[in-house]
């Protein structure tokens, strides 16, 4: 099947000047250098976007101040809950807008793009929406003793943070921008957000939606350009007071000393992983298979949370592999505009040549493969659906995150293997167990060292749970309930009567 048609308005949207969008407008950058974004399925420019001076980082930031402790300080949370439900609206009304956009620069399939990238974000911004209204302090019975009959009574404020300065990967440019900024608002701080600079398209249209969803201007500022100078620059903002980052751990870990050396801001850090997935004995091969695809292989790999190290009984690995072979083999690769393509282009060169790297590492090192390890047929960034098994659990691609579509395979042969194996990594951020066996399976969940455990299911997160990592996959949780412990501060208040 062919590319579905561009609608006009992305074509429209795409042959602009793409700027910084400060204080409700869009503002020119014309002396720096401007970033080519590239279509993943045939690696054509689609767009140019310049990178932001460090006086526009200066003038985002001065912005969201402002209307942190202006026009945003008056704003009702019941007001405040409002305007984010209005500005999912208007994302449900310039859905496909928005998804061609994030295809044409991520390389995401279409499908997933209008599924995750617009429906999920709806999701998460009504379900930030609605927590605007239930943020509240506590009164507190004290303790303190009485000599002269004076009497205390204490209660706590949960009061927003202030700037918060969102920094994204170009995995889910939409998504995870309003994990950050869609918790930013809800709890009464303002955001500047900082996009990949692979993916910033489609959060700078985000922003102008925004503002006619009635946002007021300086809510919402998006700084373009790259994690070394623009990314540091907010950082070190005297005025930015949180810190909020996804991406891979080593930029992470800077990212945390930056944000401490910058004055102790407050860092909510959402890093990488390399996630297992257990097999039990008793889960049959297909539904094995079928769970592998789901784990591994969504949006050719490129999610945070896919698993990269799956742990299948001695048993059963080699049906499992064979049958995983022959399911790979009928996958169709195709460009991510072409609505039948099951599975999409690498997001961008870099990450192209870091899979093919990883490709040949594993073939020097460990020998087989037992599908993909090689480019796919195209002109974009495409590769096979790759599945390796591994020699030891120390190789290579059973310890480094390829973050893209590779599996790993090893056979254990009993069940406290297969959990030491899953909890030997310095990562911690997602894991699946998989078996017909429940009572088993809840047996392991506390003993699995992740921020989220999947019984019989991968990939799957849900506003209302929290999500993060543990160990080097992160500090702090986005969305459920816990989200507004890393926007708010908690002030104590003491009065004597
Ligand atoms: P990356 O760390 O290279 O970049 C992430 C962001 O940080 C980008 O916007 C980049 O410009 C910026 N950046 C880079 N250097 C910086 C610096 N010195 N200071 C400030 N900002 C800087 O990651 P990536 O390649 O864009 O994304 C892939 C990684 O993200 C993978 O490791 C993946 O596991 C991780 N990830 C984690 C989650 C999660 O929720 N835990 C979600 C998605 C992706």
């Amino acid at each position: 099947m062919a590319d579905i048609r561009i609608l006009s308005e992305v074509e429209t949207f795409l042959a602009r000047q793409h700027r910084q969008y400060i204080d409700g407008q869009a503002v020119a950058a014309m002396d720096t250098v401007a970033t080519d974004i590239i279509n993943p399925s045939n690696r054509k420019v689609v767009a140019s976007v310049r990178q932001a001076t460090p006086a526009q980082v200066q003038h985002a930031v001065a912005s969201a101040h402002e209307a942190f402790t202006g026009v945003w300080q008056q704003t009702s949370a019941a007001r405040r809950g409002e305007l984010l439900n209005r500005l999912a609206d208007l994302m449900q009304a310039h859905r496909e807008e928005l998804a061609q956009i994030e295809s044409l620069s991520s390389g995401k399939l279409i499908g997933l793009s209008r599924a995750f990238e617009i429906d999920y974000s709806i999701a998460f911004l009504r379900y930030y929406a609605g927590w605007a209204t239930k943020i509240h302090g506590q009164t507190m019975n004290l303790s303190l003793p009485s000599s002269n009959g004076e009497q205390y009574t204490g209660f706590t404020l949960r009061q927003p943070i202030g700037v918060v300065a969102g920094i994204v990967p170009w995995n889910f440019s939409i998504m995870i921008a309003v994990w950050k900024f869609g918790s930013a608002l809800a709890c009464g701080c303002t955001a500047v957000i900082k996009p990949s600079e692979f993916t910033p398209l489609t959060m700078l249209r985000v922003a102008e939606l925004a503002l006619e969803a009635g946002i007021p201007p300086g809510v919402l500022n998006i700084v373009n350009g790259n994690g070394r100078t623009v990314g540091t620059a907010l950082i070190a903002h005297p005025k930015v007071a949180k810190v909020t980052f996804t991406g891979s751990v080593p930029t992470g870990v800077g990212v945390g000393v930056a944000a401490m050396q910058a004055g102790l801001k407050h860092v909510t850090l959402e890093l990488g992983g390399k996630n297992p997935a257990g097999f039990l004995r008793d889960f049959p091969v297909e539904r094995t298979v079928d769970g592998i695809i789901e784990a591994a292989y969504l949006h050719q790999g490129e999610v945070c949370a896919s698993a990269e190290r799956f742990y299948v009984h001695r048993s059963r690995i080699d049906d499992v592999l064979e049958a995983l072979h022959h399911t790979l083999a009928t996958l169709k690769i195709g460009s991510a505009l072409d609505e039948s393509a099951q599975f999409g282009p690498l997001a961008n060169a870099a990450h192209f040549a870091k899979v093919m790297a990883f490709f040949e590492k594993a073939r020097a090192q460990d020998g087989e493969i037992v599908h993909g390890g090689t480019v796919a047929p195209g002109d974009g960034f495409f590769v096979q659906p790759t599945a390796i098994p591994a020699r030891s659990q120390a190789d290579t691609i059973m310890t480094e995150e390829t973050f893209g579509p590779v599996a790993s395979f090893l056979a254990y042969d009993d069940e406290e293997e297969m959990l030491h194996y899953m909890n030997d990594t310095h990562f911690g951020l997602t894991a699946s167990i998989w078996t017909n066996d429940l009572s088993k399976a809840l047996r392991f969940v506390p003993r699995v060292e992740a921020g989220t455990v999947w019984v019989n299911m991968h990939n799957y997160i849900d506003p209302a749970m929290p999500f993060g990592g543990v160990k080097s996959s992160g500090i702090g949780r986005e969305f459920g309930e816990a989200f507004i412990e890393y926007f708010t501060e908690l002030k104590s208040v003491i009065v004597r009567y």
